[in-house]
């Protein structure tokens, strides 16, 4: 079956949709040891009914729903050679988490959302399924290093890693792969984001045939202007609703013109956008970039939200984004 996607506008997802049940019951099991057949059909199921949803509130690009990361730097962690997770660590009053410990380099063992995006892609319908991996730069930022030392060391080590999987994924099919770097925004300095242009290049040199993405939100979206125009990445997705559109003045500033990914709903909020307010987003950013380079989205994962909440806003968006298409053609 195939689907054919518009040429203006495309709609997407940043990738996480709120946990069903199925997947809740999955953390429980693979935090007791216990991946088994029960724990992946439970990891599966959730991913069915999440890829289900993105289908059927019409969105072109859509994902696997990271229905089997509970934690998007542990997840990774856990698969990757050279990690281990601390025990829980106190960070706030009564507020504890588990962080990863690089205790030794950093490889790549085994595939890691390999099998989730290429069962999701069995039945999107034709859909494009975005792949989305937790980007080197933040994987180190949200880690102890305890046998490393040089951040560009274990930095480019995890974008060496990384770049097997994405090599698996492309090899397979996979024609949209995003690097998520929260971290970008929170932490980096000049020098840092000179190591994550390197490992930019690792992960996706030579791979021209797909669609390179990142996707950075909140904090300071300015400090990584203009050095991740230099970037070698097709398409930047940034959460732009909760701050208001702020960062399209930069991206004017500096004659963007790679692809946006336009955040038009605020995953902060459980209030519903109404289309009119999404569709005056989505003029906003037709004001910098031509329609068929603008994608149109939430501001980040939508994993925190009520599924009823996700799916009104995603519905509002769709209509948003096609009622924008039909007016421009
Ligand atoms: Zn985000």
């Amino acid at each position: 079956m195939s689907y054919r996607p518009p040429d203006k506008l495309k709609t997407t997802v940043v990738g996480s949709y709120p946990y069903f049940s199925e997947a809740l019951k999955a953390f429980q099991l693979r935090k007791k040891g216990q991946r088994g057949p029960e724990y992946e059909s439970l990891v599966k199921e959730a991913t069915r009914r999440a890829v289900e949803d993105y289908i059927n509130v019409g969105l072109d690009i859509i994902a696997d729903g990271e229905q089997r990361r509970e934690d998007m730097a542990v997840f990774f962690a856990e698969e990757l050679g050279g990690f281990e997770i601390s025990d829980l660590v106190r960070i706030f009053d009564n507020v504890y988490f588990r962080k990863p410990v690089i205790a030794d380099r950093i490889t790549w063992i085994h595939e890691i959302v390999f099998g989730d995006w290429k069962y999701a892609s069995g039945i999107s319908r034709g859909r494009p399924v975005k792949v989305t991996l937790t980007g080197p730069y933040t994987m180190y930022s949200w880690s102890f290093d305890k046998f490393y030392g040089d951040p560009r060391k274990a930095i480019l080590d995890l974008a060496e890693a990384l770049r097997k999987e994405i090599e698996a994924l492309v090899g397979a099919g996979a024609a949209y792969i995003q690097v998520d770097e929260p971290a970008f925004s929170t932490r980096a300095e000049k020098s840092d984001l000179e190591i994550a242009e390197e490992a930019f290049e690792i992960m996706f040199e030579g791979l021209d045939n797909v669609k390179r993405i990142t996707h950075i939100c909140y904090g300071k979206l300015e400090r990584l202007f203009p050095a991740i125009l230099d970037f070698p990445i097709d398409q930047i997705d940034l959460e732009t609703k909760n701050s208001n559109y702020k960062v399209l003045d930069l991206l004017r500033e500096y004659s963007f013109d790679k692809e946006l990914a336009l955040g038009v709903v605020d995953v902060h909020s459980s209030r519903i956008e109404a289309v009119d307010e999404v569709i005056e987003g989505i003029l906003r950013g037709l004001e910098v970039v031509r329609p068929d380079k603008l994608y149109v989205k939430p501001d980040c994962g939508l994993k925190r939200l009520s599924r009823e909440v996700a799916l009104a806003k995603l519905e509002n968006m769709v209509k948003a984004a096609k009622k924008v298409r039909e007016e421009l053609a």
